[in-house]
């Protein structure tokens, strides 16, 4: 698996962690897991800052193709979903 910089704070999950989160939560819509696309990107500071999230998580459903976000704390829990 490859080894991505990990970021400022030690106990931050690693960002394929982050990724297996987000394929674990159900589509908002259709409550199906299967998706077409995952991205995870670093938070910004800003939502770092007002939501607690470190890992932001753009999903894009493969059976009913509705875009989903996800913030993703340090600790690997779902701050929220948008
Ligand atoms: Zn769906």
């Amino acid at each position: 698996m490859p080894t991505e910089p990990v970021p400022d704070e030690p106990t931050t999950i690693p960002r394929e962690r982050a990724e297996r989160i987000a394929r674990a939560h159900a589509c908002v819509r259709c409550r199906e897991y299967t998706y077409r696309r995952v991205v995870v990107k670093p938070s910004t500071a800003s939502l770092q800052e007002a939501l607690g999230e470190v890992w932001h998580a753009l999903l894009v459903c493969g059976v009913c193709g509705t875009t989903q976000e996800l913030g993703i704390d340090a600790d690997g829990d779902v701050v929220y979903v948008g």
